[in-house]
């Protein structure tokens, strides 16, 4: 059964599932839990549905060495200081291995809790496994009990005139900004019936597992600016809202620090979406608001792709939101093979392009413009089918989120809702121009490019070898020449498209 603000019953015990809402403040599910129950108990499950393809193809692209993944870093440290927050009010955190399909019912039998409670999750696969759950518990005569928590309209809340999903985000954005009061931004007031957790019983009551435990090896994670958890999050918050009156000029720009970073935070849950929507839309509404108009903005897109995933199921299959893309025939061979790894690997020979990808293989981040840019380039420059290059960002980005990953691909590969046009296509040297205009970006992840003016920087190879050989640049030597033809491949991608 799923509820939303209007629970009546009460119960004596229940159990709250975290998944991706690593809080507790501001949470649905911990707040209705600690509202209806006398005593609750929370649990986290590594999933290993999700953990053991991770490893799976880690170890296909690194044979024989043990996996790392930064998210898992991520989480296990959001997960410590979750618990900590959870012991200080008197209750803490079970945390398991496995498959929460079996764990999570096994568990509400051992504790005999009466409900489950647990937040919205817009995945297919998550759906699935949250009816099993749901049948495995009722068949126990245990409630499930889930709500909305991670974004501000979910599903059909939010309709054409015509009744019809929105597929277009600027009327989207208009209803949603119309539709929007301050009771959907009101935070869930967890804090009030903090005291109804209850303490861990003696045998749940472990330390968390650790990285290797969990079948992983630690990565660069450490070495990162990314910092986890709740406090992380608010950090970043904080240093952002310094910066907020200055986002809609600088957002573009990747070597400057223009936009937010939180983007994995949302994905993890560590802060509530409601508190950053809250702030960008009252600071949207003061004289010099842009930036933070800017900002909601992009907090509404994200809404927008959780509801066309809602809608459109489909597209977790792998299928093209316009499906007559389905038919298009992307460059298949070891020549296209090569092109991907090429473009993988950072040594397309444009160095926007692999600045960008040797950002996103160190840091597990890349910038928007970055994201569109590449998204273009394989898809336009190389003729790689997209799903490819989705699949690639879903295994690398900390913030991998099903719903944008493949609204943000389809867009740049024209497949999408709301895609941009097929025969607009993004020329890499210009939006190396336009966005790094003195290479800036590029240097930080190609120091062999770092004496070269910003006139060569975009693309070496026009500079001739006599002229780079000065800045101690040999092409195919010091740094790839273009694996493609950005004029010729512009051609194929118009006649691919236009057939
Ligand atoms: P900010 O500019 O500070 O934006 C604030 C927040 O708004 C972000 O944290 C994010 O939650 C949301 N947001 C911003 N832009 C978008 C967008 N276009 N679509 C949906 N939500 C958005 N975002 C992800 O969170 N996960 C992904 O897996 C992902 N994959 C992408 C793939 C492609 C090909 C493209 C073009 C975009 C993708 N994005 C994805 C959207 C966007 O690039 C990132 O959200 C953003 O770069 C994160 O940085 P930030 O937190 O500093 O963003």
């Amino acid at each position: 059964m799923t509820r939303t603000r209007q629970l009546h019953d009460s119960f004596d015990t229940g159990l709250v599932w975290f998944r991706r809402d690593l809080r507790n403040t501001d949470h649905a599910a911990l707040y209705y839990a600690l509202k209806h129950c006398e005593r609750v108990w929370c649990v986290f499950v590594f999933d290993t549905t999700i953990l053991h393809p991770l490893v799976d193809t880690w170890q296909a692209r690194h044979p024989g060495t043990q996996a790392q993944d930064r998210r898992i870093e991520f989480i296990l440290a959001s997960l410590a200081e979750l618990d900590k927050a959870l012991r200080a009010d008197g209750g803490g955190l079970i945390v398991l291995y496995g498959d929460p399909a079996e764990l999570v019912p096994k568990l509400a039998s051992e504790l005999q809790v009466e409900a489950v409670f647990a937040n919205h999750d817009y995945e297919p696969a998550a759906i699935e496994r949250d009816e099993t759950v749901h049948e495995r518990l009722a068949e126990a005569g245990r409630e499930w009990l889930t709500f909305k928590d991670q974004v501000i309209f979910e599903r059909a809340e939010l309709l054409t005139g015509q009744n019809k999903p929105f597929t277009v985000f600027t009327p989207y954005k208009n209803a949603w900004l119309k539709q929007l009061t301050s009771f959907d931004l009101k935070p869930y007031p967890v804090e009030t019936y903090a005291s109804h957790l209850a303490a861990l019983p003696r045998k749940l009551d472990r330390r968390l597992p650790t990285l290797d435990q969990l079948g992983f090896a630690p990565g660069n994670f450490a070495e990162l600016d990314l910092p986890a958890g709740m406090s992380g999050a608010q950090h970043l918050l904080d240093d952002f809202l310094t910066r907020i009156d200055s986002y809609a000029e600088r957002r573009d720009f990747p070597a400057a620090r223009g936009t937010s970073h939180l983007s994995v935070h949302l994905r993890f849950g560590t802060v509530s979406i409601r508190t950053l929507v809250r702030l960008a839309h009252e600071m949207s509404l003061q004289p010099d608001g842009r930036g933070s108009a800017t900002w909601l903005s992009e907090l509404i897109w994200r809404d927008f792709y959780f509801m066309i995933l809602a809608h459109h199921p489909r597209l977790a299959s792998g299928a093209s939101f316009r499906e007559e893309y389905d038919r298009l025939r992307w460059e298949r061979g070891p020549e296209a093979n090569e092109a991907f790894a090429a473009w993988c690997e950072g040594r397309t020979g444009y160095p926007l392009i692999d600045a960008a990808m040797l950002q996103l293989n160190r840091t597990g981040y890349m910038h928007n413009r970055l994201r569109m840019v590449t998204a273009s380039f394989l898809v336009k420059d190389l003729g790689v089918d997209w799903r490819l290059g989705e699949r690639y960002f879903a295994e690398q980005l900390n913030d991998f989120d099903f719903a944008a990953n493949n609204g943000g691909w389809q867009w740049a590969a024209s497949t999408g809702c709301d895609a941009q046009p097929y025969f607009r296509i993004f020329n890499p040297i210009t939006q190396s121009e336009k966005f790094d205009a003195d290479g800036r970006f590029i240097k930080r992840y190609l120091p062999q490019l770092g004496k070269l003016p910003a006139k060569c920087i975009h693309a070496p190879w026009l500079a001739g070898a006599e002229r780079l050989a000065e800045f101690g640049v040999v092409l195919g030597q010091d740094y790839p020449a273009p694996i493609v033809d950005h004029a010729q491949a512009r051609a194929r991608t118009l006649a691919r498209f236009g057939k």
